[in-house]
């Protein structure tokens, strides 16, 4: 139910791949008979059925393509494909183009604000696509009396009703709807699961140590994603002090003060895009796969290079690694099934090749037939790309390899992995 078909800033197309059009599976749009004549006279299909109420009529899309009737709940809609797109993409109905974001008439005159927050683009909204939105919600709002249109929202859209979609201060809660809200909040560890495996992070760290020629008693900065190899090697060893920093911008949780050597790691959250070091210097720092690619922008992975370059001393090195483009696009690009402690995800790929990001949504069902949906939204880069944003950041030289083993980068690694020099 993207604004545009194009995969541009006002659609939702990456994410609805992934997500398989959920939203056209279930319930219907609202229209007044302009705009169910204009679809029919363009399209030649008459799905609609007219909806009568003592306050006046809309339509719905009530029909099958056979001309019998539809289950609005459990039925897809007659315009969706078997392949999951909108068959009139280009003229679909106002209130498919403001979704998630709808306008609900007031009998005061003024217009409430909702949102779907099970639509799993919410959290990546773009500033474009909300004042598309906007306009599209106004504009199918605006044609119906309060009552008709909620005579609509009782019977056919009942999410607008239920207390978690009304935006109550509109404009600040939309825009504070920023992908980590979606992604980093509550679930996050649960949704990135799995026990620290002390072999593996021992002979990572030790390959690390080797490919960053690391020296004993250096000081060390690891920015962990959803582990953290180095810091929990060093726990149990003297070679280096370590500060470790799981990502997570959420200012209530931006209290860190790292973790030395000797203690088991707690979770400790930072936003890397303001490291909390005034003068504290590190020999190596150490990037983990979601430290960059999943900020807003490339510019905001910047500033996490430029903060890295900032707390980096004059000898010290800088190693990243990210999952290697070439690798996901080949092997990860399909639908998977993951057993995690006893639950079972469903996991599905999609790559924006427009805007060069990684969108994955993993799905978990409850028993009781409830699910809920996680996403998220990384940027992939190649090594020419990452080359230059480093560049740009401030780093003098770096070499790409595909494993921290220091093996040749080819299609077949999983990873890339740079080492860069301040
Ligand atoms: S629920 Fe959201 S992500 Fe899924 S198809 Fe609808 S608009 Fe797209
Ligand atoms: S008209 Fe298109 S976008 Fe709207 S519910 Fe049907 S298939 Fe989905």
């Amino acid at each position: 139910m993207s604004t545009d078909k194009s995969t541009n800033q006002v659609s939702l197309l990456p994410h609805c791949v992934p997500c398989k059009s959920q939203c056209c599976r279930y319930s219907s749009p609202i229209l007044d008979k302009t705009e169910r004549d204009y679809i029919v006279d363009t399209t030649g299909n008459d799905y609609f059925v007219v909806v009568e109420t003592p306050e006046g009529s809309y339509f719905v899309i009530g029909r099958k393509p056979d001309g019998s009737l539809r289950d609005l709940e459990t039925e897809p809609c007659s315009f969706l494909t078997p392949a999951g797109a909108c068959s009139i993409q280009h003229i679909k109905p106002l209130d498919c183009r403001a979704y998630p974001l709808r306008a609900v008439p007031q009998v005061n005159g003024t217009l409430s604000w909702h949102i779907h927050r099970a639509c799993p683009a919410v959290g990546f909204l773009s500033e474009k696509f909300l004042e598309a939105a906007d306009h599209y919600a106004r504009l199918s709002a605006s044609r119906f009396p309060p009552h008709l249109y909620e005579n609509w929202l009782k019977r056919f859209s009942s999410w607008t009703l239920e207390k978690d979609a009304v935006l109550r201060e509109r404009e600040e809660e939309i825009s504070d709807l920023r992908w980590w809200h979606a992604f980093f909040a509550d679930g996050f560890e649960s949704f990135f699961p799995g026990q620290q495996d002390e072999q593996e992070s021992l002979q990572i760290a030790t390959a690390l140590g080797a490919l960053a020629e690391l020296r004993n008693n250096s000081n060390v900065l690891e920015l962990a994603g959803r582990r953290a190899w180095l810091s929990h090697a060093s726990a149990r060893s003297d070679t280096c002090t370590v500060t470790a920093y799981f990502g997570n911008p959420s200012p209530a949780e931006n209290d860190a003060h790292g973790y030395k050597k000797g203690g088991r790691p707690p979770s400790i959250c930072a936003d890397y895009r303001l490291l909390p070091f005034d003068g504290e210097m590190f020999e190596l720092v150490l990037g983990h796969e979601l430290c960059i690619g999943l900020w807003r922008d490339e510019q905001e992975d910047r500033r996490v290079l430029q903060e890295v370059k900032r707390v980096l001393r004059d000898t010290g090195t800088f190693v990243l690694s990210l999952p290697n483009l070439e690798y996901c696009v080949r092997e990860e690009l399909c639908d998977k099934t993951l057993i995690v402690s006893g639950k079972t995800w469903g996991i599905s790929n999609y790559f924006d090749p427009e805007s060069r990001r990684w969108i994955q949504h993993r799905t978990r069902k409850d028993q009781d037939g409830n699910s809920v949906t996680k996403a998220s939204n990384c940027r992939l880069y190649t090594w020419p790309e990452l080359s230059s944003l480093l560049r740009a950041a401030g780093f003098k030289t770096a070499a790409v390899y595909g494993g921290l083993d220091g093996s040749k980068l080819s299609i077949r690694s999983q990873k890339m992995v740079v080492l860069a020099r301040a």
